[in-house]
């Protein structure tokens, strides 16, 4: 626990320290009224297309029952890294794993399509050599899960348009073409037998690897890089779908549809939530700036650099560091989020944890126990916000989803690093969470860490496209 009783700070430090404190505590009244706007922003995106949540239909419409076998690839584009892998579903909710990571280079995340494509087609080859999987030359092509964590405009399970880069990349020409026919085409380029059997968002990953070994699962969350949710839907809920030549074709028969919400998108209009100077200042500065709203106050890319300009702020107001910053400090997003999770959880007696972060990563002058201490306060205020602003967007997807979480125990899947690292994040989920639903509702809820979830899951789903094949017909 960071206190805001710091003996050795001066008045001025703790005025300053009072002050931010207020303007990132979000009190219960204020979390409700952020899922009153959510609940509004999730029926207007089901409606249609809209600014704000998107609400991509992604064409699962049935749940695994985990006695499902098979073996497939997937493919696992994150923020950070690329994962080329073997999963082995085994039924009884067990599957056997075998992965590659890649990391991928700057310039590759800059390149153009055709160079991204091949480097990707160029991991798989490497992963079909290393592990010996080359189809024999009369069988059929290896069916491969894409699992692709930007947002896509879907039009089936395999096919879909890239609606916008945002985490860094800024590959060409890539927005507004379906990733599936370039992918496909790179890895043709490549005499590879694979053949690409569907496109997943990692959260629409997650959520099957969790209804894959827990039955009562309803979302699949990613508390990452990025954020992100997919839910279970009713189907009679989705008019945009219904509307479709799809929807038109199979509604009658289908009872939920899974649902990419890509609510790091929430609020793009900035009406309900409560931006600082700080969150402003960290959007304007990026390539997509008035967009991914939400994602910005939370996930990992950007809450170390939030962080980084309040620093900057107490700096300049010779609050901190006694005014002084360093190269390293005044380099945007130099400030990992990871940092964060050291700081917070930071217990030594003159917090030598923080005091090696500042001074030997960070290379700041040497910091007086004050400063260490505002810097530790500063970090946990942030990360607290970030997981009740969280805890938020769950708990109106629970409120959207109230037939079933008020009926039976209800799993949410969830992976990311700040669920997985950030110290105490899921304990003040399940606090806000109560806070908004009330304890009664809240004991109904169940988290799972669905590690690996969006590679495991893209396989899923190609499994689910060849039944859904069998069942629909198309
Ligand atoms: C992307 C989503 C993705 C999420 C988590 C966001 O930036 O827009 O598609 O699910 O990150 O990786
Ligand atoms: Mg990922």
């Amino acid at each position: 626990m960071a206190s805001l009783d710091i003996p050795s700070a001066s008045t001025a430090q703790l005025d300053a320290l009072k002050e931010l404190k207020s303007s990132f505590t979000l009190t219960t009244d204020r979390l409700h009224r952020i899922v009153e706007g959510f609940v509004h922003s999730m029926n207007e995106g089901l409606e249609k297309d809209g600014k704000n949540l998107a609400m991509i239909p992604s064409y699962v419409k049935t749940r695994p029952t985990g006695d499902e076998k098979g073996t497939y690839l997937a493919l696992d584009l994150g923020g950070t890294n690329l994962r080329v892998c073997e999963v082995s579903l085994k039924g009884d909710s067990q599957f056997d794993i075998v992965q590659q990571k890649f990391t991928i280079p700057q310039a590759i995340k800059h390149s153009n399509a055709r160079t991204f494509f091949d480097w990707i087609a160029d991991c798989v080859s490497v992963f079909l050599t290393d592990h010996d999987k080359e189809p024999s030359p009369t069988g059929l092509d290896i069916p491969l899960g894409f699992t692709f964590s930007f947002a896509v405009a879907q039009s089936s399970i395999n096919r879909g348009t890239l609606i916008m880069w945002n985490k860094g990349f800024t590959v060409e020409g890539v927005v507004g073409r379906d990733v599936v026919l370039l992918l496909q085409d790179a890895l043709k380029r490549k005499h590879l037998r694979v053949s690409v059997a569907a496109l997943v968002n990692d959260t629409v990953g997650a959520l099957m690897t969790s209804a894959y070994q827990h039955p009562s699962s309803l979302m699949g969350v990613i508390f990452g890089t990025g954020t992100n949710a997919a839910y279970f839907e009713k189907a009679g809920r989705i008019p945009k779908w219904i509307q479709s030549a799809d929807g038109a074709r199979d509604a009658a028969d289908v009872d939920e549809m899974v649902i990419n919400m890509e609510w790091g998108g929430f609020d793009n209009d900035k009406d309900v939530l409560p931006l600082t100077f700080f969150d402003n200042g960290v959007d304007r500065e990026t390539q997509n700036p008035g967009k991914q709203i939400f994602e910005k106050m939370i996930s990992g890319l950007y809450l170390g650099e939030v962080t980084r300009k309040v620093l900057l702020h107490l700096v300049d107001r010779r609050l901190l560091f006694n005014g002084r910053s360093s190269t390293e400090l005044n380099q945007p997003y130099s400030f990992d989020t990871a940092y964060m999770s050291t700081i917070v959880a930071d217990e030594t007696p003159d917090l030598a944890d923080t005091q090696y972060t500042l001074e030997s990563v960070l290379l700041l002058p040497p910091t007086t126990p004050a400063d260490r201490a505002m810097v530790k306060a500063v970090c946990y205020m942030l990360g607290l916000r970030a997981a009740r602003l969280s805890a938020a967007a769950l708990a109106s997807v629970l409120t959207v989803r109230k037939d079933v979480l008020s009926a039976s125990k209800t799993t949410i899947g969830i992976d990311g690093s700040m669920y997985e690292f950030y110290p105490s994040f899921e304990r003040f989920l399940m606090e806000a969470m109560a806070e908004i639903l009330g304890e009664k509702l809240a004991q109904n809820i169940h988290t799972t860490l669905s590690k690996d979830g969006s590679g495991v899951g893209a396989a899923i789903v190609a499994m689910v496209a060849d039944k859904q094949r069998e069942m629909f017909g198309h």
